[in-house]
């Protein structure tokens, strides 16, 4: 009978061991290290002053140097090769900039604004919109939502009228990120309002053509650092090569779009949950109330448990439906239950971190406020959770 050493029988948990997800191999983790010291060294200590007058577009500029705009897209026009995880790694790493504005501009032109004209554009237009706009010299934005019509995208009136080789377009959309310093726009419009889901068109369309108006700079409660746009499209003429995909299927290729858009939000939600959580570990080991840190009370110690169960739970939901999403399945369920809970559990650990900083937390000091303002949105962009909990509901008959 052999006896067991004393190291055998004393199994201890690994608690300081890292938690590394098996969708992540070396080259995730040398991006990550190469984003991660780009964005704290470069972007992080504007985060302040960019708060007051919004990041500056020479970001996009240099993050296109660096490589990181295109990161999944095919080498041949610029971008990186890279898979669908890479992408992850940029929406997490980027939170370390502690600014959610500047993180929703690059989300909007990298994961949001682009892939579209990837995946349905002609050669002519990935050229003269894809490879700029990897390079970070052109930026781009979408326009989906109007001032009549957000939820509802069916229910947009932007028209677009056939005039011989043009189109003319007439209408606004609103909320735009990115809006008033695009270059180019991808836009939603109705072709055919007889048609149904079968009537509408998308258009690549540049932000000088005539006709294009930047309505309004929009104020906004968080994401400061990002600009929003009230626009307006007045008898605005662009060619019929300006069509994004087929005429007559925009509605399915801005829904497709969506997917991808709810999935990077909600890792972003993930890993900006989790540095505020970081954050607030440390204050809560170093400030002493009654003679001890915070954090030895039982009722901080179970906060911090529940945040960090939370935390966990929409990350692997994140993960595992960024695998499959990765696999070129296509699961609107899990992307809408992944986007309602990493945006909710967000917006609550955002709110406890806020609380265990006491009065600190509602200082601009220490920022936590500020990620309560900025992660709000989640809950609202990109579909609503009321949005997200229809989709889910009907995907089971309902
Ligand atoms: C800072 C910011 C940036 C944004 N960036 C962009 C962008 O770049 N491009 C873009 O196109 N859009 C953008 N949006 C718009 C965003 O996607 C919409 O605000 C969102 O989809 C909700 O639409 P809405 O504001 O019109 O709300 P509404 O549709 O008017 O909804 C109001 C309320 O009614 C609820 N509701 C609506 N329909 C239903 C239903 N069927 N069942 C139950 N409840 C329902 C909603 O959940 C919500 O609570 C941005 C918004 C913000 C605030």
């Amino acid at each position: 009978m052999s006896t067991a050493t004393t190291s055998d029988a004393v199994i201890k948990p690994d608690f300081a061991a890292q938690r590394k997800h098996f969708i992540f191999n070396e080259h995730h983790d040398q991006l990550r290290e190469s984003i991660g010291r780009f964005v704290e060294k470069e972007l992080a200590p504007h985060a302040e002053e960019w708060e007051e007058t919004t990041f500056p577009d020479s970001v996009f500029k240099r993050m296109g140097e660096l490589g990181f705009l295109g990161l999944s897209m095919p080498e041949e026009y610029g971008g990186q090769g890279g898979d669908y995880f890479c992408n992850l790694v940029l929406a997490e790493e980027i939170t370390k900039s502690n600014s959610g504005g500047l993180a929703m501009g690059i989300a909007v032109h990298t994961d949001m604004a682009t892939p579209p004209v990837k995946l349905f554009g002609s050669e002519e237009q990935k050229q003269r919109y894809l490879v700029p706009a990897i390079r970070g010299e052109k930026i781009s934005c979408l326009g989906i939502t109007e001032p009549d019509a957000g939820s509802d995208v069916a229910g947009i009136r932007t028209r677009a009228v056939r005039d011989g080789d043009e189109y003319v377009i007439n209408g606004s959309k609103t909320y735009i990120t990115n809006g008033h310093r695009a270059d180019f726009i991808v836009l939603v419009t109705k072709t055919d309002p007889d048609a149904g889901y079968d009537g509408f068109t998308l258009f690549l369309v540049d932000t000088d053509t005539p006709g294009f108006i930047r309505e309004k700079k929009l104020v906004k409660l968080g994401m400061h650092a990002s600009d929003t746009a009230l626009l307006a499209f007045n008898d605005m003429r662009v060619s019929a090569n300006a069509v994004l995909g087929e005429v007559g299927k925009g509605f399915y290729h801005i829904m497709w779009e969506l997917q991808g858009e709810r999935l990077i939000g909600a890792a972003g939600c993930v890993a900006g949950a989790q540095r505020c959580f970081d954050r607030t570990l440390q204050y809560a080991m170093e400030r002493k109330a009654f003679g001890r840190s915070i954090g030895h009370f039982q009722v901080i110690r179970h906060k911090f448990a529940e945040m960090a169960t939370k935390i966990e739970s929409a990350r692997q939901m994140v993960y595992t439906t960024a695998w499959r999403f990765n696999n070129g399945e296509y699961p609107v369920r899990e992307i809408s239950m992944a986007k309602l809970h990493a945006s909710r559990i967000a917006v609550e650990v955002a709110d406890e971190c806020i609380q265990i900083h006491g009065g600190a937390g509602y200082m601009k000091e220490y920022g936590v406020e500020r990620v309560w303002r900025d992660m709000r949105l989640n809950r609202i962009g990109a579909g609503t959770d009321e949005i997200m909990l229809d989709v889910i509901g009907r995907s089971y008959g309902l």
